[in-house]
C-alpha cells in the first residue's frame, strides 16, 4: 500500500525522476471517449473523424457530427479534445465521393490534398466543431501537411464556416514538413507527429504492406533523427506524438529522451505506458537517446535499448 501511494495519479504518466509526460488517448470514434478516459487518459490527443465518414452511403451532415464531437467533448469534462480534420484518401477511399483514379493513392490526394475537390465537406464539418466547441476545450487538427500555405487554406475555410476560429494545429507526418518546421510552426497553434506515415514515407514503403514496413524502421536512427530535429524546431509550440511507436512500452525511453513530452496513445495501452514511464530516469532516457541517434542501424539502437532495459527498476 505504501508502494501505492507513491505512484502518480492515475491520469498522469511521470518518470521516476518526476518529469511529467502527458498521456492522452487516440479514438476512432465517439463512443471510445468514455472508456478511454477510464483508462486515465488525459485527453484525446487524436480523434479519427474520419472514421465518421467511411462505410456509409452519404456524409455525416452538420448535425450528426456535432452531436459526435459533443458526446466526446462531454465525456472529457474540460480536458483538451484534438479533433482530426477529414483524413481520407489513399487508404481511406470515401465510396459515395470518389476520387479519379490514382497510381498511387498514398502520394496523391489524401488528407488536407482533397480539401480543395470538397470544400463544402470541409465547411460542414469546421461548422460542426464550431457549434460542439461551446461543450468544452476542442482543437482542430490538419492531416498530411506539408506546406504552410496549406494551413493557411484551412484558416480561410474556417474563417467562413466558424464564427470563432479554434486552435488549429497540424500532423507532422509528411517528411517536407519535419524538415522545414519552423516556418509551419509560424502558422500552426500546435504540432502533433503522425510516425506511421512520416516512417512510410521517410522508407517509400508502404506502411500496410510488411513485406516493406519493418517494425524496427520506428526505432532506426534516421527516424530518430528526424524525431530530434522535429523537437529541436518546435519553437515553443505544444508538441506531442501519437504515432502507434507511442504505444510501445519498450521505446518509451528513446521518446522521452529525444524530448517528447506529451504521448498519444490507443487507450486500452494507457495503464501500461505510465508503469513504464516510472521506470525511467530522464537522464539516462536523454544519455540512450544521444546514443541511439549515432548509432549507424536499428539493430544497434535495439542492442542500446535491451542494455538499459533495466533501468531504474
Ligand atoms: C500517423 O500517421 O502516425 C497517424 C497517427 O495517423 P493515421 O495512423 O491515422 O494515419
Ligand atoms: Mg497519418
Amino acid at each position: 500500500a505504501r508502494e501505492r501511494s507513491r505512484l502518480p495519479a492515475p491520469g498522469a504518466g511521470l518518470t521516476s525522476d518526476g518529469v511529467p509526460i502527458g498521456l492522452q488517448a487516440n479514438i476512432l470514434g465517439a463512443g471510445e471517449a468514455g472508456p478511454a478516459f477510464a483508462c486515465g487518459a488525459e485527453g484525446i490527443g487524436l480523434f479519427r473523424s474520419e472514421m465518421l465518414f467511411l462505410d456509409r452511403d452519404s456524409a455525416p451532415g452538420e448535425e450528426e457530427q456535432y452531436q459526435a464531437y459533443r458526446q466526446v467533448l462531454e465525456a472529457a469534462a474540460g480536458r483538451p479534445v484534438v479533433l482530426r480534420l477529414l483524413d481520407v484518401g489513399g487508404d481511406k477511399p470515401l465510396p459515395y465521393l470518389p476520387l479519379p483514379p490514382e497510381a498511387n493513392p498514398y502520394l496523391g490526394r489524401r488528407g488536407v490534398r482533397w480539401y480543395a475537390l470538397h470544400p463544402d465537406l470541409v465547411r460542414t464539418q469546421l461548422r460542426a466543431a464550431a457549434r460542439a466547441s461551446a461543450h468544452g476545450d476542442l482543437r482542430l487538427m490538419i492531416p498530411m501537411v506539408a506546406e504552410a500555405a496549406e494551413i493557411r487554406a484551412v484558416r480561410a475555410l474556417m474563417a467562413e464556416a466558424a464564427e470563432a476560429p479554434l486552435p488549429l494545429g497540424i500532423m507532422v507526418e509528411v517528411p517536407a514538413a519535419a524538415l522545414n518546421l519552423e516556418a509551419l510552426a509560424r502558422e500552426a497553434d500546435f504540432l502533433c507527429v503522425g510516425t506511421n506515415d512520416l516512417v512510410q514515407y521517410l522508407f517509400a514503403a508502404d506502411r500496410g504492406d510488411a513485406r516493406v514496413a519493418r517494425a524496427s524502421h520506428d526505432w532506426h536512427p534516421a527516424t530518430l533523427r528526424v524525431l530530434a530535429r522535429i523537437v529541436a524546431q518546435a519553437s515553443g509550440r505544444p508538441l506531442s506524438l501519437c504515432g502507434e511507436m507511442a504505444g510501445r512500452p519498450g521505446l518509451l525511453p528513446l521518446l522521452v529522451g529525444l524530448g517528447f513530452r506529451t504521448l498519444s496513445l490507443a487507450p486500452a495501452l494507457l495503464p501500461e505506458a505510465r508503469r513504464a514511464l516510472a521506470r525511467l530516469d530522464s537522464a539516462r532516457c536523454r544519455d540512450l537517446a544521444e546514443r541511439a541517434l549515432a548509432s549507424e542501424d536499428a539493430d544497434a539502437v535495439e542492442a542500446l535499448l535491451r542494455e538499459g532495459a533495466g533501468q531504474g527498476r
